[in-house]
């Protein structure tokens, strides 16, 4: 049996497309179980109902025709109870529906298992048998262990729009694709799949409206190889025996049949473009002789591999296949690089979407800074097929539709305009201060940690900078930066928002961050050697850092430096001996630098119960309210899985928060937030309670968050938080503070999507 489920397993990771997936599917578990037949339910949600979509066994012609409402037969029970049904006399059942298209008439014994997403029933795969019998408990969960490999696979199909039949190829049409948000804002237009290049299985499905110029092309990359391939032989014959050479006759004989070039014409003429019919001829081949499961034919399968790939690297760069990019160009990859955000010009560039990634990622923190909406961590969505289609990123709430409805598309629109005419009466309040309608003053400051960021926040009105990220100068580079290289940077952040305060951050890699020059392997790496530990860990590499930090403030007198990750006391100790000694050894120097005040980051749990006595030790603290999030919630803030459960207001992290107020304020030292949850209007609201001193967030955040204070008095702030922590649900908060927003007439803050 584990056999049997290795290879289906084996198999359908090779499958192009759910059709094929299923195919293989229906037939392989037939075959393992020896039953007479095997098909696959999936639900139409629209329509309520299970649609037959792939079968082996029953009336082939029923496959997409036999529709089930969700309570009718014993498809539907399966569905209803989530759990599998194991009978060995069907017909007995008061829920069994006679189902006469299918000619099932013949079957007693009946499997089902429902097929199931994120706790969604997606649909029921099931077996049967002419003989009455029970499956037995191996086949009962070989069952249930397909079912919930095929679940992953058809939530991605539905999310790409892939599952054709089901609902008249228009499964995704209006359905939201869930992801985390990168970057905020609305951006609508046409999807430009990027992927790696010599990569036969990342080339993304693409029409092409000149099938001559394709096929011109193809013919062209597959004479090029040829005359290689020769050449390589010619080369070759003076020190190679006949028969070793006759292996390259093969790959010529390749290069000339019908199967290979014969086929890929053809998927060219059906109007795919050169590299994805070539992708499709070429995994057709392997998958065929990897099946065969013979060694010396799986050898086969990479000589066409490698073929394949021949032909590939010809056709992009012979074609020179430049971006031409769409007026409003959504890029959209498994993994999308800054660099390649940086290639589309950026009056073209509408939205971004990473199936790979979160809001900390380069990419994401690269386009809030040029303001262009991010979905990041789509873990959903079948990349390779949306290529061209029309996309709405909602960057709010980290979500995307493909081929969106046209109510759908409208209401973005409007929202886009919304957010247009609301940035601009938002523009007005930049050189105004951000003081409550009762008269307390609550600076707020940028986070950033790109040199390009410079310019647009100072635009923005910040008061300064919350938090400089300094992983970002060194995640650009191929070694660790050197002290100069490092104080260049930072002097030219400190000086340009000089005398506003400027707090950069010490390294803070680990966890998601790491540096491809300094790669660390870690099970657990958000629990593992990050931020402050490798500092601490390496004094050679956080000395450089602070006397670059120390010496780039000189004469400036505005740094102020932030100790990440701290999680006990004793490393905020040994982190202040070695500040005071690369300080005493810079005056020792005859430099005249300034002790630039020090804070530590609250962003762990253990820090949380200790802030009062890590204020006394420092003079500010910041909370980092990301980890902090996660680390309280035991959520990854990267795993788009449990984003559904990742919520910095939930009342464990309220109440975290108001510890560390308390702690600090005992001790008279200022504190702030500097994670994403400053930017959320609604959120900072309930900080503005609390008696946070500063809030420090995204630049595109800022101008909304100083509108709701000065639309607040820190009196109806604390009422409200009062009456927050009186819940016990972070939804049940998020609505009480919306609907205190909308009574404000601020509710163009909330986005609903
Ligand atoms: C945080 O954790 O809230 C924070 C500001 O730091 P980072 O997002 O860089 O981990
Ligand atoms: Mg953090």
């Amino acid at each position: 049996m584990l056999e049997s489920l290795r290879r289906i397993v084996q198999e359908v990771n090779a499958a192009r497309n759910l059709e094929q997936v299923l195919a293989i599917i229906v037939q392989r578990v037939k075959q393992a179980m020896a039953a007479d037949v095997c098909s696959v339910y999936l639900a139409d949600p629209v329509q309520q109902q299970y649609v037959l979509m792939a079968t082996d066994g029953l009336n082939p012609k029923a496959v997409g025709t036999v529709r089930l409402n969700f309570n009718e037969g014993l498809v539907g029970v399966v569905g209803e109870r989530a759990e599998p049904l194991n009978l060995d006399n069907a017909p007995d059942h008061p829920r069994y529906r006679f189902v006469a298209e299918t000619g099932e008439e013949r079957y007693h014994a009946f499997l089902g298992a429902p097929i199931i997403h994120h706790r969604q029933v997606l649909g029921v795969l099931v077996v049967r048998q002419r003989a009455r019998r029970k499956f037995d408990e191996n086949e009962e969960t070989l069952l249930v262990t397909i079912a919930a490999q095929l679940a992953g696979g058809i939530a991605h199909a539905q999310a790409s729009g892939g599952i054709s039949g089901l609902h008249g190829n228009r499964a995704s049409q209006g359905r939201a694709i869930n992801g985390l948000p990168g970057a905020p804002g609305i951006g609508i237009g046409q999807a430009l799949v990027i992927y790696p290049p010599s990569d036969l299985d990342a080339i993304p499905d693409r029409k092409t409206a000149d099938s001559a110029a394709e096929i011109k092309l193809f013919e062209g990359a597959v004479s090029k190889v040829r005359l290689d391939i020769e050449s390589l032989a010619a080369r070759l014959r003076a020190t190679l025996p006949e028969e070793d050479i006759a292996l390259f006759d093969a790959y010529l004989h390749m290069l000339r049949g019908e199967s290979l070039v014969g086929k890929t014409v053809a998927r060219i003429k059906a109007g795919q473009w050169a590299p994805g019919a070539l992708r499709d001829t070429i995994l057709e081949h392997t998958r065929a002789f990897e099946a065969m499961g013979d060694a010396y034919l799986s050898e086969r399968a990479s000589d066409v591999r490698d073929l394949g790939l021949r032909i590939l690297g010809y056709l992009q760069a012979d074609a020179r296949r430049q971006h031409d990019y769409p007026p409003h160009t959504v890029i959209v990859g498994e993994e999308v690089s800054a660099t390649a955000l940086a290639e589309v010009p950026k009056d073209r560039l509408a939205g971004v979407i990473s199936v790979r990634g979160s809001s900390s990622s380069h990419v994401a923190i690269l386009a809030r800074a040029m303001g262009v909406p991010a979905v990041m961590g789509v873990t959903d969505l079948d990349v390779i097929h949306v290529d061209g289609r029309e996309v709405v990123v909602d960057g709010y709430r980290g979500r995307l539709y493909i081929e969106p409805t046209t109510l759908v598309r409208t209401e973005y629109q409007r929202i886009a305009r919304e957010e247009q005419a609301l940035a601009a009466e938002l523009s007005e309040l930049r050189d105004l201060p951000a003081i409550t309608s009762d008269g307390h003053r609550i600076p707020l400051y940028a986070n950033t940690g790109l040199l390009s960021d410079i310019t647009p926040t100072l635009n923005s009105g910040a008061e300064g900078i919350g938090l400089y990220r300094t992983e970002f100068p060194f995640m650009t580079r191929e070694r660790f930066p050197g002290e100069e290289e490092q104080r260049v940077i930072y002097r030219q952040v400190l000086e340009a928002f000089h005398p506003r305060p400027v707090v950069l951050r010490t390294l803070d890699i680990g966890g998601d961050k790491s540096l491809p020059y300094f790669p660390i392997k870690e099970d657990n790496p958000f629990l593992g050697w990050r931020g402050i530990r490798i500092s601490l860990d390496h004094p050679e590499i956080f000395i450089v850092q602070l006397r670059a930090m120390l010496r780039a403030s000189q004469g400036l007198s505005n740094l102020h430096l932030l100790l990440p990750m701290v999680s006990t006391l004793a490393e905020v100790d040994d982190a202040l001996i070695l500040i005071k000694r690369a300080h005493a050894e810079l005056l020792e120097a005859g430099e005249d630098i300034v002790m630039p005040k020090i804070g530590v980051m609250i962003e762990v749990p253990s820090a949380v119960y200790q802030a009062d006595v890590i204020a006394t030790r420092v003079d500010f603290l910041s909370v980092g309210s990301n980890d902090l999030t996660q680390y309280l919630l035991a959520v990854d803030r990267n795993n788009a899985r449990v984003a559904g459960l990742y919520d910095a207001l939930h009342p464990a992290v309220l109440r975290a928060l108001m510890q560390v107020v308390e702690g600090a304020h005992r001790h008279k030292k200022p504190v702030s937030v500097c994670g994403e949850m400053a930017g959320d209007p609604a959120a900072a609201l309930l900080l503005l309670g609390m008696g946070m001193d500063s809030l420090s967030m995204s630049v595109a955040s800022l101008p909304r968050v100083k509108w709701m204070i000065r639309n607040f008095s820190r009196t109806e702030a604390r009422r409200l938080l009062e009456q927050a922590l009186a819940l016990h649900d972070a939804s049940d908060i998020r609505r009480h503070l919306q609907h205190a927003l909308q009574q404000a007439g601020l509710g163009s803050l909330i986005r609903t999507g």
